[in-house]
């Protein structure tokens, strides 16, 4: 269960399955669902189950967790056949357009990305 301010936090409710999400991958430490707003064919968002607000907020001890993420991202887009590219993006804070408080990374695929992004 989560406490304190993970209560109010959408993604911890994804994560408890309080809130629904279309499941995509889970394992022990993680969750991956798909993104209700898609921004391209494919879009997932992969969570820690763990309340961590931002990548800004990981600390040293939540490096593995952090390469764990970042494994079970590129696992999703091999799982996808998303061999010919995709992007994975951390929006963090105000100026990096980060809307839900609880550290996620993007999985988008299926379309040609620009750079630079908005
Ligand atoms: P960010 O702007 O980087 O914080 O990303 C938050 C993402 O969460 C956005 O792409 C939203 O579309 C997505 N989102 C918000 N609410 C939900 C929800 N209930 N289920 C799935 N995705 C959501
Ligand atoms: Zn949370």
């Amino acid at each position: 269960m989560y406490t304190g301010f993970a209560m109010s936090c959408l993604f911890c409710k994804i994560v408890e399955g309080v809130v629904p999400s279309a499941p995509v991958y889970q394992d022990d430490l993680s969750y991956a669902f798909a993104d209700i707003h898609p921004q391209a064919p494919v879009h997932i968002l992969i969570v820690p189950r763990e309340h961590i607000g931002s990548i800004d907020e990981a600390g040293k001890d939540k490096q593995a967790l952090l390469g764990h993420l970042l494994w079970v991202a590129a696992e999703i887009a091999r799982k996808k056949n998303l061999g010919s590219g995709h992007r994975i993006v951390v929006n963090t804070s105000g100026d990096g357009g980060q809307t839900v408080d609880h550290l996620h990374l993007h999985l988008l695929g299926g379309r040609q990305m620009t750079w630079p992004p908005g």
